[in-house]
C-alpha cells in the first residue's frame, strides 16, 4: 500500500479532529508485523498556534468551573477508562509492540494517577491565618498556571501522558499534549474519551509533530509550563530552552538502572526480578534494569538461574500469548543489536545472544530476543550508554562498597534495587545510593500515584517530580491574600495603619 492510502493520525484540537495541512507526516509501524500501518501528521506553525489558541480560549471557563463539576468529570473519565481499557491496550500493542498484558499494566498505572487526581480539592486547599494584625486576615490559594504543555516519549504512550494531564486539568489548567510520533494514536483516544466524560472542548488538545511542534510549545509566550519525558539530551535541551522562555519546567530524562545482588540474597527471587525488569516490555522502560551488579561469589549461580528462566520466554506478537514483543522500530532494533558487537569488541562475553531468535510472529517484525552479557567493563559503551532494549549486562564486584561506588558514579540516577536478606545493608543502601527511586527486593520501584516519580542527576532537569503532591505543586501557583474588613461597629473609614 502506498503511503497516501494509509490512514493519517491527525491532531485533536478544540474537541475535534483537526486535519493537518502541513504536508509533512511520519510513518507509524506495527512493530510485530514490520509494516507501516499509518502516518502521523507533523504540525506546522499554524497548527501549533491553533492548538495553543484552543487551550487559551478554554482556560478562563475551565479555571472557574466549580470543583464539584470538575470532580464529576474526572470520576466519569476514570469509569470510562477502566471499562474500555482493552480497546486502548490493543492500540498500544499495535503501535508500540509491547504484549497485551504489559499494555494493560501500563493503563492500570495511568489509571492510578486519574484516581489520585480525583482527590484534587484536598490537594489545592490553601491556608488561612486570622488576625495577623487586628482585623487583618491572610490566606493563600493555589491557582492554575494557564495553558500547559506535555511532551511524551514512545515507550509509555498512555501512562506518561496520564502522569500529567489529569492532574493539570484537575488543577484548572488547559493542556496541549505532544505525544511521540512513533505511537501517536492512544493520545487521541484518551482525549476523545475525556471529552465523552464531559470535558469541555479545548481543555485537552493533542498536537502531533516533531522538533518543530516541540519548539513551538517551548517558545510560545502563551504556554506557561512544560512537562517533558524522554531521552537525556532532549530533556536537557527542553529544560534550557523552555526556562530561557520563562516557563516552569520539569524534564525527565534517560536512565541506566543497576540491581545490586548481595551474596546473602534469595537468588531465585533475584533471577526472577532480573528477567522481569531486564526483558519486560523488551527493555524499553526507563525503570528497566540494565545492569546486574553481582557481589561475588554469586555471579555464576545467578547467571545460570537467569539463563534457565530466559529459555522459557516466548518472544512474539504481543496479541498472542507471548512474554516479550518486538522493539518499536527497525532503526531502534538495529541500534540496540549493534551493542552486541560492541560488547564482543570490548572483551565481554555473550551468554545469551538475542539475534536470530525464533519468534511466534511475523518474520518481518522488529525482533531482538533477550540478551545477557557477562564481564562487562565499566568503560564499555555497553555499560555507559542507555541501550533501551532487552540487553542485560552483568558486572562482577568484590563488595557492597564496590557496587555502591559504581552506582553512584553513574551519570544517571533514576531507579536502582538491592537484593539482600540483610535489613541493615538494605537500610544503608537506601541512605547511600544517589538515586531517586530505590527498590529493596523490588526490581522496578515505580512509586504509587500518591508519591512522586522522578530520579536524580541526568535523569531529571528541574525541581519537581511527576504526579503525587509534586504534580499539584507543579501545576499550580500560590497566591497570598491579605484582607481587612472593617468591623460594622467601627462606623467610619479608618485610613490609619492596622493596630497590633
Ligand atoms: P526522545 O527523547 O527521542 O523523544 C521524546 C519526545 O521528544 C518525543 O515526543 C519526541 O517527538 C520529542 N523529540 C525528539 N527529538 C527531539 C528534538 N531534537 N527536539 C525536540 N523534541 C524532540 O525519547 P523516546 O525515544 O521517545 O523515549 C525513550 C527515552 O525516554 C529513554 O531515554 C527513556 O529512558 C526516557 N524515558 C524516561 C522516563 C523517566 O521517567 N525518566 C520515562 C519514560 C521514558
Amino acid at each position: 500500500m502506498s503511503d497516501s492510502a494509509l490512514p493519517v493520525v491527525n491532531h485533536f484540537i478544540n474537541g475535534t479532529e483537526y486535519v493537518s495541512a502541513s504536508g509533512r507526516t511520519a510513518p507509524v509501524y506495527d512493530p510485530a508485523l514490520g509494516v507501516q500501518t499509518k502516518s502521523v501528521a507533523l504540525a506546522n506553525a499554524a497548527e501549533i498556534e491553533a492548538a495553543i489558541d484552543a487551550a487559551k480560549a478554554a482556560f478562563p471557563a475551565w479555571r472557574d468551573t466549580s470543583l464539584a463539576r470538575k470532580q464529576q468529570i474526572l470520576f466519569r473519565f476514570r469509569e470510562l477508562l477502566s471499562s474500555r481499557r482493552d480497546e486502548l491496550a490493543e492500540i498500544l500493542t499495535s503501535e508500540h509492540g509491547k504484549v497485551l498484558s504489559d499494555a494493560a499494566g501500563e493503563i492500570t498505572r495511568g489509571l492510578e494517577v486519574v484516581e489520585f487526581a480525583t482527590g484534587f480539592p484536598h490537594l489545592i486547599k490553601g491556608e488561612y491565618s486570622e488576625n495577623v494584625s487586628t482585623g487583618v486576615d491572610v490566606y493563600s490559594t493555589r491557582q492554575p498556571l494557564g495553558v500547559v504543555g506535555v511532551i511524551s516519549p514512545f515507550n509509555f504512550p498512555a501512562m506518561v501522558p496520564l502522569w500529567f494531564f489529569p492532574i493539570a486539568i484537575a488543577a484548572g489548567n488547559t493542556v496541549v499534549l505532544k505525544p511521540s510520533e512513533k505511537d501517536p494514536s492512544s493520545a487521541n483516544w484518551l482525549a476523545a474519551l475525556f471529552q465523552e466524560a464531559g470535558l469541555p472542548d479545548g481543555v485537552l488538545n493533542v498536537l502531533h509533530g516533531d522538533k518543530e511542534a516541540v519548539d513551538g510549545l517551548l517558545t510560545s509566550p502563551d504556554v506557561k509550563s512544560i512537562s517533558f519525558v524522554g531521552s537525556t539530551p532532549i530533556a536537557h535541551y527542553v529544560y534550557e530552552t523552555a526556562t530561557q522562555h520563562g516557563k516552569r519546567v520539569q524534564a525527565l530524562g534517560g536512565a541506566k538502572n543497576h540491581m545490586l545482588v548481595l551474596p546473602d540474597a534469595d537468588l531465585d527471587l533475584a533471577a526472577d526480578a532480573a528477567v522481569n525488569a531486564g526483558f519486560g516490555s523488551a527493555g524499553e522502560r526507563c525503570m528497566a534494569i540494565s545492569v546486574v551488579v553481582a557481589v561475588e561469589p554469586v555471579a555464576d549461580e545467578l547467571i545460570a538461574k537467569i539463563q534457565s528462566r530466559v529459555a522459557g520466554l516466548v518472544v512474539g506478537d504481543g496479541r498472542r500469548a507471548c512474554d516479550m514483543g518486538p522493539l518499536v522500530t527497525e532503526a531502534h532494533r538495529d541500534k540496540v543489536s549493534s551493542y552486541l558487537d560492541i560488547a564482543l569488541e570490548d572483551g565481554a562475553s555473550l551468554v545469551i545472544d538475542g539475534r536470530g531468535i525464533e519468534v511466534d510472529g511475523d518474520a518481518n517484525g522488529f525482533w531482538l530476543g533477550p540478551t545477557l552479557i557477562d564481564n562487562v567493563t565499566t568503560s564499555s559503551r555497553v555499560y555507559t550508554d542507555e541501550i533501551f532494549g532487552p540487553v542485560l549486562s552483568i558486572v562482577r564486584v568484590a563488595s557492597y562498597d564496590d557496587g555502591l561506588a559504581l552506582i553512584n558514579a553513574s551519570r544517571y540516577g533514576n531507579g536502582t534495587a538491592i537484593f539482600t536478606n540483610d535489613g541493615g545493608a538494605a537500610r544503608r543502601f537506601q541512605n547511600e545510593a544517589e538515586v531517586g527511586m530505590i527498590g529493596i527486593n523490588v526490581p522496578i520501584p515505580v512509586p504509587v500515584a500518591y508519591y512522586s516519580f522522578g530520579g536524580f542527576k541526568d535523569s531529571i532537569f528541574g525541581d519537581t517530580k511527576a504526579y503525587g503532591a509534586d504534580g499539584f505543586h507543579f501545576f499550580t501557583r500560590q497566591k497570598a491574600i491579605t484582607s481587612r474588613w472593617l468591623d460594622p461597629s467601627h462606623g467610619g473609614i479608618n485610613l490609619g495603619f492596622p493596630q497590633n
